[in-house]
């Protein structure tokens, strides 16, 4: 079942059947067969296409904005700065398609090549509620420029988000049998999968999704590309402003209620630093971080996107203290609603859960590191390996430790970020493959080469 429950108050709003096998064998059909007449129009015509898409997406931001408040109690502001990022990877992709298609002569032993960048066919996507819009976005303006069709399986919380981009995409100009939204389960993914007018898969969600999708198209050889969970390090080595570095930090943390996939989960501060640091940290979070409303663009915090993310992260967070972490602010759950204190924990060992696990919330650990190696050796110290970034004066530095870290992006003196043309993605359970810049259009694509 699809429904829409207002996390702020617990309300139900809507409920939405999932489609039958029946209409999801329909859907299948429609995006195999649209994929033909999809791929034979020219780049160009494409590339205009999500161009128009990425300006119909610009003038709805506020309407967008206002359904992802509703479904998933993201604070309104941060929705309309989220479809900002999905206007520009549209326009990003428009603009960049035609040449990162164009066909790369290679000169080879014995004479001469070409490689030709083609389509692979009708791909299934399966998307996450923390970004409704973007998850998307990132999938399908490179697909859809590059020639591919798209069955898109959007989370079960999220049936507003999804109708509307099918909409935008639709009045964009994209054929009714390239973009095709479906209400499947999750239930119904695996024989999806198995479907042979099916040829790969892109999901952004939680390892255990990733798990068995993964399982799934393996089993059923399709290509699949994932991006899971990550528990992000954030290493600070020095500053000249220590306000400033724990305002930005901590504002990348609570982005989204805490709910980002690369959002800096842990905060590894070396040791000179360390007891200001988390004075100054906990000080802030209790005192900004004050739950509101999120359609109202004051609020600092606002609710999980569900009851139930809101108990798992409680949940969490009492588990770590019962192993014998030291709270320092927050940690109780505040309702009706999804709500949870904005939280900082400290001394989180590696004997205890919170240590190894995602915490997919408004909650901060903070580790103190006696040098930079052992820094890096925390951070490095995870299952994930998503993002990662380093702060600190000296730009050598702060390259040099980047370099150590075990993480698909590292960024310096900022966290949490994503824009259209620097690729995204992760090693170890954080997934494979890369979504976003010039590396996001290849995960699909059939690189021919042709001997001349
Ligand atoms: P899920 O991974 O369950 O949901 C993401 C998408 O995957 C949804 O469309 C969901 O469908 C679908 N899905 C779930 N299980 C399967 C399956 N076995 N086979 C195929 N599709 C599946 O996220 P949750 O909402 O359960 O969140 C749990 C945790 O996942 C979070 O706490 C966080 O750690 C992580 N997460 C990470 C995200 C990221 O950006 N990397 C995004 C969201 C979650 P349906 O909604 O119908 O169940």
């Amino acid at each position: 079942m699809y429904a829409v429950t207002d996390p702020a108050t617990g309300e139900l709003i809507e409920q939405i059947e999932n489609a039958s096998d029946e209409q999801v064998r329909a859907a299948i059909g429609r995006v195999h067969q649209g994929y033909s007449a999809w791929r034979r129009r020219t780049v160009e015509q494409r590339a205009a296409i999500v161009a128009r898409a990425a300006e119909l997406f610009a003038e709805r931001t506020d309407e967008l904005a206002a359904i992802m408040t509703l479904e998933m109690g993201k604070r309104i502001n941060e929705g309309r700065g989220e479809i900002g990022i999905v206007v520009d990877i549209f326009r990003y992709y428009a603009e960049h398609g035609p040449a990162l298609l164009a066909d790369e002569p290679l000169t080879i032993k014995g004479g001469r090549a070409v490689i030709t960048k083609e389509p692979i066919g009708a791909l299934l996507g399966v998307m996450p509620w923390n970004f409704p819009v973007y998850q998307v976005a990132r999938f399908v303006a490179p697909n859809l420029v590059l020639g591919n069709t798209i069955l898109l399986k959007h989370a079960s919380i999220c049936p507003r988000s999804a109708v509307a981009i099918e909409q935008v995409l639709r009045e964009a100009g994209v054929p009714d049998d390239a973009y095709v939204n479906v209400f499947a389960s999750s239930r119904q993914v695996p024989w999806m999968l198995a479907d042979p007018r099916i040829q790969g898969v892109s999901l952004t969600g939680s390892e255990q999704a990733g798990i068995s999708v993964a399982a799934e198209a393996g089993r059923n050889l399709k290509k699949s590309v994932l991006e899971l969970g990550g528990s992000d390090p954030l290493i600070v080595l020095d500053t000249d402003d220590l306000d400033e570095t724990v305002r930005a930090t901590s504002t990348a943390r609570m982005r989204n209620c805490g709910q980002s996939c690369n959002a800096p989960k842990r905060m590894i501060v070396l040791s000179g630093l360390y007891d200001e640091f988390v004075d100054r940290l906990t000080k802030r979070v209790a005192e900004y971080y004050v739950a509101g409303d999120p359609a109202d663009p004051n609020t600092t915090l606002p609710p999980l996107a569900s009851v139930a993310a809101a108990d798992e992260v409680a949940g969490q967070v009492a588990k770590a203290i019962e192993q014998g972490a030291t709270l320092r602010t927050g940690g109780r759950r505040i309702g009706p609603g999804a709500y949870l204190e904005a939280t900082v924990l400290t001394d989180v060992t590696p004997e205890m859960d919170a240590y190894r696990e995602e915490i997919f919330g408004p909650v901060v650990l903070v580790f103190e590191a006696g040098t930079e190696a052992e820094a890096v050796a925390i951070a490095n110290d995870s299952p994930f390996g998503l993002g990662a970034s380093v702060w600190g004066t000296d730009a050598e530095r702060n390259t040099r430790v980047a370099r150590q870290l075990e993480a698909g992006m590292v960024y310096l003196n900022s966290a949490g970020g994503s824009q259209a043309d620097l690729p995204f993605g992760g090693i170890k359970r954080s997934g494979m493959g890369r979504e976003l810049g010039p590396a996001g259009i290849e995960e699909f694509m059939n690189k021919k080469s042709i001997r001349l």
